[in-house]
């Protein structure tokens, strides 16, 4: 049966797997949601003795049912190979009464690569099956993580261009270097003096530019996008918690159709909204425990049912969370409004000229299975401590902000149902506020001297992407304000 996609605010006609990963965002600002979820069919039993691979097959030939069989197996081939440190792709570690789901073994160590390494595949599949003639052009914002993930994915991959975005002082050392120092003639990284928001809010409005877009053709190039908002980022995220649960099953920590709850550290809604298809698809979740760092509209919002991005952006220690607009919640608000896309478009118009919106009870009770928290930076960096002085495991400051969030919930409600922390990234990645929080000494070393110093405290050999960017030049320095955005887009392109 095909699944065909549409827009969560209700315009334009359905379109097909591969037409809606090439649109990334809808013509009318929404973003692309499958008709229906589909449900699995094998069975948890079947999927525990799969690869991560053959998942990946199984859970995503129901979402892309325009791709044949040896398209999709090809893409899956292709993204998850030896590029990741480790055969089973997203390994489980057990600590402390929680299983941590490392989903940073990928090209730039952080989560964001699993589903990064596919998506360039499934673009170049795409624009193939809609005999798309022009250049492919990625424009990306980044809090950090996506950037350089998203370039790592799309470097030297023909018929693509990358334009990242990054908040210029809006990310750690190590990712800005990570993203600068990125090779390939077909990249392009660009600062901006200005957060994340405007970064993302800037990328939004080059995508609704019709007049941008007409050049743009002209020249033989149209505009895509990484950001999580593409369906073919959303997608291959659900992989890892049907794994995941298969993986359980299969270690005999859990009885088949037990339920688990699974904690993510959130910022755009886009990882925490996979878990939550994952469980519409069949796989035992009960509690999707939200953890959000001291930028807490997500929270808020559980609370009370009321969105308010008017409020302080903090700077924090897990900068890929540092996000007041979380773009993928509105795909879950359409779903609770019963896919009403006229009441979703309507909220996402207060949003957008008055900065919040309020649900109505009757979506709110949609929620129940959502458990929202957040973590100060304080209770982040003394978690790192205290399980690493308990456990010798090190975390980074995102896992963190959910370890944190998820003993909150252990503490309020006793419940003790197995539980999934997302681990986000490498604490390779955070290496500065990861050491400071195991002891502020640290902080007089350099940043490499950090991470030698990590890896033997952690056991844990220093990984290749560091191992990169030690010595790498760098190759991209532009700094522009988010006016200047698109005459950047223009004068790169042009
Ligand atoms: C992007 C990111 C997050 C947030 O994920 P969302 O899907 O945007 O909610 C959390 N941790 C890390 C390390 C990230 O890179």
């Amino acid at each position: 049966m095909e699944l065909f996609y549409r827009s969560t605010r209700g315009g334009g006609p359905a379109q097909t797997a591969s037409a809606a990963i090439l649109k990334g965002l809808a013509q009318d600002g929404g973003l692309f949601v499958p008709e229906i979820l589909p449900r699995l069919d094998k069975s948890l039993e079947e999927l525990s003795k799969m690869t991560y691979q053959e998942t990946a097959y199984e859970v995503m030939k129901l979402f892309l049912t325009d791709f044949t069989e040896a398209e999709l197996k090809d893409c899956i081939a292709k993204a998850y190979d030896s590029k990741f440190d480790t055969e089973v792709i997203a390994p489980l570690v057990e600590a402390d009464g929680a299983y941590y789901l490392e989903l940073f073994h990928g090209a730039t160590i952080a989560f964001k690569d699993m589903a990064l390494s596919i998506l360039p595949h499934l673009l170049i599949t795409s624009a193939k099956k809609n005999n798309v003639k022009n250049e492919i052009v990625i424009l990306t914002a980044t809090s950090g993580d996506t950037g350089k993930a998203a370039l790592a994915g799309f470097a030297d991959v023909e018929g693509t261009k990358i334009i990242v975005f990054y908040p210029k002082n809006g990310v750690s050392p190590i990712q800005e270097k990570q993203m600068v120092t990125q090779k390939g003639s077909n990249t392009f990284v660009v600062g901006i003096t200005g957060n994340f928001d405007d970064a993302q809010t800037g990328v939004k409005q080059l995508f609704g530019d019709q007049e941008l877009a007409v050049t743009m053709d002209k020249a033989g190039f149209q505009f895509s996008s990484a950001n999580s908002i593409n369906i073919g980022r959303l997608v291959p995220q659900i992989v890892y918690y049907v794994y995941a649960y298969a993986q359980l099953l299969k270690e005999g920590k859990i009885i088949n159709g037990e339920s688990i709850n699974v904690a993510v550290p959130t910022g755009n809604f886009g990882n925490i909204l996979a878990a939550y298809f994952a469980k519409n698809m069949g796989v035992p979740i009960a509690k999707l425990i939200c953890a959000s760092n001291e930028n807490k509209v997500l929270f808020d919002f559980f609370q009370t049912g009321v969105y308010d991005r008017n409020r302080e952006f903090v700077l924090t220690s897990s900068p890929s969370m540092d996000i007041l607009i979380s773009s993928n919640l509105e795909r879950l608000i359409y779903m609770i409004a019963d896919a009403n896309a006229e009441k979703n478009a309507a909220l996402m118009d207060a949003l957008s000229s008055q900065g919040h919106y309020e649900i109505t009870q009757e979506m709110k009770a949609k929620l129940a299975d959502f458990v929202g928290n957040y973590a100060s930076e304080q209770e982040t960096s003394s978690k790192i401590k205290e399980l690493y002085k308990k456990t010798g495991y090190v975390i980074d400051t995102h896992t963190a902000v959910a370890s944190v969030v998820f003993d909150k919930y252990k503490k309020a409600t006793n419940d003790t149902t197995k539980t999934i922390v997302a681990s986000t990234a490498s604490p390779f990645k955070f290496t500065r506020s990861v050491m400071n929080s195991i002891d502020k000494e640290y902080d007089a070393m350099d940043d490499f001297a950090l991470v030698d110093t990590l890896s033997k405290l952690a056991n844990v050999t220093v990984p290749k992407a560091i191992e990169e960017i030690r010595t790498a030049p760098v190759v991209h320095d532009t700094v522009c304000s988010k006016e200047e955005m698109k005459s950047v887009v223009m004068n790169f392109l042009l």
